[in-house]
């Protein structure tokens, strides 16, 4: 399995259809997260997250999207709906395995994106199974695609084959949108790589250094974009952007500059994708054996010195994409223990020594080999002990947060602060209208739908 992801080719009308399309799938978002901390309220009823969620999402359909206040959401495919609960429904989901934190609020401000799927196949009689493939958009070759429940639209870069997807997400990133959609191909690994094993450093100074001697350095490009990121910053650091509990508004040159710092953020976020993808292929095709040091980012980040320059470096996706590309490439990419002294030992005779982080080149005092300091340390990945090495989908699962499991309490911490006690007309007083209702439902309005989701879960 593997996704393409295209980005459209739009004209105006098409722009605002698709930014309409990521405003009801924001607006059904919300609506079904701030429904669902509501109905923790209820007293007496025990119903799952889903079965709550589904409730919810059938008094969306039966109810709120009848209401003729909400006639402009006939305008869109329904299966952005759909697509926005299933979402939603994951999130909460994460949540409470303790994968992720709560799902927040979506925000105009945080990108646009949503997910359609073609419904429906084709059924030859009622009763019978679907015809196969019939639920799928089938796309050719070209540069035109169709999307289900939208019609069809212009892409820059062509499909490169004829293909068939049955989700597809359109999203935005700074002023240019994207369409992605899975294929149900497989990469044909390679067989032969050139070389066996090799070691990877990764570093500061020099991105990485391989145990042959070879060295990664980050794009120049980067740096440069990063300088004219931080002028332009620094230019415009006196302009309105707007405190709204303040009542005071985003001028528009402070709209235009938000709109253009967007744009480069996304560039040098590009820059550093294709240095990353480019680096990954390239080392996949040629080694087999992988030994990368399992390193602490959380904590080198920390370290105000190193912070800017390693979150900038991308170490976690640097790893993430060689791991993902084990299947297409026929790797494999094992982690060297966190507490091995790669960069202390002398790759000669395995002699250590302290060596602070200000020394350059590893002299050895014992026999007196001398090596690059970041090469020395991989050529002692490369040939680490077999007993400190695992291999990567082990050491993912051992990645903090992925098996913190929630206390009860933590969960109950984000439900609403309005306790069972208090009367709905209290809760009416409580909450301030307009803001602390989101997707800008009024709050009587709420407490209604919330009435109507009580009865529909306890049913
Ligand atoms: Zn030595």
């Amino acid at each position: 399995m593997y996704s393409l992801k295209l980005e459209l080719k739009l004209n105006n009308l098409e722009r605002s259809k698709l930014a309409g399309c990521a405003g009801f799938a924001r607006f059904v978002y919300n609506f079904g997260l701030s429904m669902l901390q509501a109905s923790w309220d209820f007293e007496n009823i025990k119903a799952s997250d889903s079965k709550r969620l589904h409730k919810i999402e059938k008094v969306f359909t039966n109810y709120v999207k009848t209401h003729p206040d909400f006639a402009w959401m006939q305008n869109y495919p329904s299966a952005i709906y759909s697509c926005a609960f299933r979402n939603l429904a994951k999130a909460v989901d994460r949540w409470r395995k303790g994968c992720s934190k709560f799902p927040t609020m979506k925000s105009k401000k945080r990108g646009d994106s949503f997910t359609v799927l073609k419904k429906s196949g084709v059924y030859p009689a009622k009763g019978e199974a679907m015809l196969p493939f019939s639920n799928r958009q089938v796309l050719f070759p070209g540069k035109r695609i169709t999307i289900p429940g939208l019609g069809e639209f212009k892409l820059r870069q062509p499909i490169p084959f004829t293909c068939s997807s049955q989700t597809f997400t359109i999203s935005r990133t700074a002023d240019k949108w994207y369409i992605s959609f899975m294929l149900d191909a497989q990469k044909i690994p390679t067989s032969v790589h050139e070389v066996e094993s090799v070691g990877i450093d990764l570093g500061v100074k020099c991105f990485a250094t391989l145990s042959d001697g070879s060295r990664l350095i980050a794009p120049p490009s980067l740096k440069i974009a990063k300088t004219k990121l931080s002028k332009e910053q620094w230019r415009n650091r006196n302009k309105c952007f707007g405190n709204r509990p303040q009542g005071v508004k985003t001028s528009n040159n402070g709209k235009k500059y938000l709109k253009k710092l967007a744009r480069r953020h996304a560039h040098i976020a590009n820059v550093r994708k294709d240095f990353l993808q480019k680096t990954t292929t390239e080392i996949s095709r040629k080694y087999y054996r992988m030994r990368i040091e399992d390193l602490n980012v959380s904590a080198m980040i920390a370290n105000n010195k190193l912070s800017e320059a390693i979150s900038s470096l991308g170490f976690y996706e640097f790893r993430a994409m060689l791991t993902y590309k084990e299947v297409f490439f026929g790797t494999k990419v094992e982690i060297v223990d966190r507490w091995y002294p790669s960069s202390k030992t002398c790759s000669c005779c395995g002699h250590v020594q302290p060596m602070p982080l200000s020394e350059r080149v590893y002299g050895c005092q014992k026999c007196g080999h001398t090596q690059d300091r970041d090469e020395n340390a991989a050529v002692n990945l490369k040939n680490c002990p077999n007993n400190r090495v695992r291999a990567v989908s082990s050491a993912l699962d051992g990645f903090p947060g992925l098996k913190r499991l929630r206390s009860p309490e933590a969960c109950r911490r984000h439900t609403r602060r309005a306790s069972a006690e208090l009367t709905p007309v209290d809760r009416l007083g409580a909450d301030s209208p307009g803001r602390s209702s989101p997707a800008n439902f009024k709050v009587f309005e709420l407490y209604d739908l919330s009435v109507l989701c009580k009865f529909c879960i306890a049913q």
